[in-house]
């Protein structure tokens, strides 16, 4: 999986996307990241300023579609085949598990992060294919949706995650949310780990982690029992 990003902050994304687990991915192949600068396709003259001030007056500045448009076109050159282009904005629809999943099948994802007030809405039309949003809030620019969701993405990746890390009982993955986990020493300042976890029965583990999956997702979830309900009617 290649994740081509057009940004105007390639070092923020570097900084994020090279530690920890992703950045281990990285390394060893299973992902790679392709961050296009969109401020080297300036319109000629403009000293890399890709923005201009909003027909019809208003507050803030807008992405000028030419720099954009250029900068979509040296990632298209070096691919053969079709590829989804994902405009992450407020206005698209709400990232999920579900689509996390569903988008890790690809070989090639292309990200638009906005800044200043938006886009130009004539490139929006001519390339992208899904608009995404990370929750109902504006955020200052499109680098860190892109991250959260290139990071829920590449876990979904063959081989990013070792067998020990993958999450198979991990929130969302049957519809519920975790149980909850507790590591060493069984007693800290003496609020003991459940005895049940201590017993080695594993049946009775896995039906203890069900229960409290459920009465936890009841508590801090609802809705995500609601919409269980209503995908089985
Ligand atoms: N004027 C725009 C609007 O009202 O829809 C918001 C622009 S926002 C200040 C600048 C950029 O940040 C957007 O173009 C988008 O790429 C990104 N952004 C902000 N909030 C986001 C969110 N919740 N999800 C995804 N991207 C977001």
């Amino acid at each position: 999986m290649t994740y081509h990003v057009m940004t105007l902050f390639p070092e923020m994304m570097d900084a994020c996307l090279n530690e920890s687990i992703i950045g281990r991915a990285v390394k060893a192949g299973h992902i790679s990241l392709d961050l296009v600068n969109i401020r080297e396709f300036a319109d000629p003259g403009r000293k890399g300023r890709i923005d201009d001030y909003p027909f019809g007056g208003g507050a803030g500045m807008v992405m000028q579609a030419g720099p954009i448009d250029r900068a979509y076109e040296s990632i298209r050159r070096g691919l053969d085949h079709d590829v989804r282009v994902i405009y992450v904005t407020p206005q698209g629809r709400v990232f999920d598990q579900a689509m996390a999943k569903e988008l890790a099948s690809e070989e090639d994802l292309v990200f638009l992060c906005g800044h200043y007030e938006g886009v130009d809405e004539r490139i929006l039309e001519k390339i992208v294919t899904d608009n995404v949003s990370i929750g109902d809030y504006v955020l200052t620019g499109g680098e860190l949706p892109a991250m959260v969701m290139i990071d829920a993405i590449s876990r979904n990746v063959p081989g990013v995650l070792t067998n020990a890390e993958s999450g198979t009982e991990e929130s969302f993955s049957d519809g519920l949310l975790e149980y909850p986990q507790y590591t060493r020493p069984a007693d800290y300042q003496g609020m003991k780990v459940p005895e049940i976890l201590l017993s080695g029965d594993h049946a009775k583990v896995a039906a203890w982690r069900r229960e409290q999956s459920l009465m936890r997702t009841r508590q801090r979830r609802p809705d995500l029992l609601d919409k269980q309900k209503k995908a089985c009617k």
